[in-house]
């Protein structure tokens, strides 16, 4: 059996298996897609110490980084059920059964699309996820938000401070975000608020120049010219497969002690999977340091 066998070969598994190996234990990491989410992503301007890089390129240090220990890459494998028995068994797509005294998870997360023309065709040409990671793109031009939620708004009032104009785009009749959020939105003079329009498409040529939607009750549709889309009608953990024995929220997020810690013994969790408030590369790497150092201690004392 493994020491640790950590489930996610995105930032966050990386950097938790680099740091048990380094304790000398035997650590393996299951990975549907190693790399995660930054194998789609452009330009990444926010990795501390990194002025600016590419998701692939990253993705390819991180994966000659954890080639340089001894840790047993079991790459383009998906895990489908958890179980805890004497020792944590993982059952992979492919039938195989993996044992190990302590599982790290680290599953990350996927944004939820629109699922309307031009939103995957101008992915990182326009259309955007992160107000965090992409806004500064943006300064200086127009911009839309899709979705009313407490995230849309957030990423609204983010984006105003920075961008010429903020349009967001609500489907239901009024936005569902938290009083004080709205208040803040509306005390703003450079944002623009639409309420029951149905988006129907991203427009652009090489990329995006506008969106065109449709005012549910008139039926009118309309289109106005910008330069991003920024998508915020959630995130969702990929813990699905997980089934009902791992403590999540109602968001589905693996919940995580300081350590990293689920309610499971030995099973530690870290990265965008879990019920960190913040999705960024430099977090999930960190909480994955963080779960591996949780599982070290666990082991020396089990
Ligand atoms: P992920 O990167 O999601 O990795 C999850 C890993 O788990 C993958 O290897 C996946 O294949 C694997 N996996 C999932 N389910 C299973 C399973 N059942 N079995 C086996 N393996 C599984 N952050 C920034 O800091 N700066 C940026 O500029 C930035 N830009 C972004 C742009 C885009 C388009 C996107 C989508 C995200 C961006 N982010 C950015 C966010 C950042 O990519 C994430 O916060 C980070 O990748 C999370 O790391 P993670 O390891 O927790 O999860």
């Amino acid at each position: 059996p493994f020491d640790v066998l950590v489930v996610g070969g995105g930032p966050a598994g990386a950097s938790a298996a680099i740091y048990t190996a380094r304790k000398g234990i035997r650590t393996g990491i299951i990975a549907e897609r190693f790399g995660g989410q930054i194998m789609d992503t452009m330009s990444i301007e926010n990795f501390i110490s990194v002025k600016s890089t590419e998701g692939p390129k990253l993705a390819a240090s991180l994966e000659e980084h954890v080639k340089d220990y001894d840790i047993d890459v079991m790459n383009l494998q998906r895990a489908k059920r958890l179980e805890k028995k004497d020792l944590i068994e993982i059952e992979l797509e492919n039938g195989a059964v993996l044992k190990s005294k302590a599982v790290i998870l680290s599953t990350g997360a996927r944004w939820r699309n629109v699922g309307v023309p031009g939103e995957a065709e101008f992915k990182n040409k326009g259309v955007a996820y992160c107000p965090h990671c992409d806004g500064p793109l943006f300064a200086g031009k127009k911009v839309a938000v899709i979705g009313g939620g407490n995230s849309g708004i957030e990423a609204a009032i983010d984006l105003a401070g920075i961008v010429e104009h903020v349009t967001v785009l609500e489907f239901n009749p009024e936005l569902k975000a938290d009083s004080v959020l709205q208040d803040r939105l509306y005390s703003l003079p450079n944002v623009t608020v639409l309420m029951n329009v149905q988006t129907k498409e991203i427009t652009g040529t090489d990329k995006v120049n506008g969106i065109t939607y449709v005012e549910r009750d008139t039926e009118e549709e309309k289109h106005i010219e910008l330069a991003g889309v920024f998508v915020q009608i959630g995130l969702v953990p990929n813990t699905d497969w997980l089934g009902e024995t791992v403590e999540r929220t109602r968001m589905g997020e693996i919940v995580v002690d300081n350590r990293g810690a689920t309610n499971i013994p030995g099973l530690f969790a870290a990265g965008d999977c879990t019920n960190t408030p913040y999705k960024q590369i430099i977090i999930s790497m960190g909480s994955g340091a963080n779960a591996a150092l949780g599982a070290f201690d666990y082991l020396i004392r089990n």
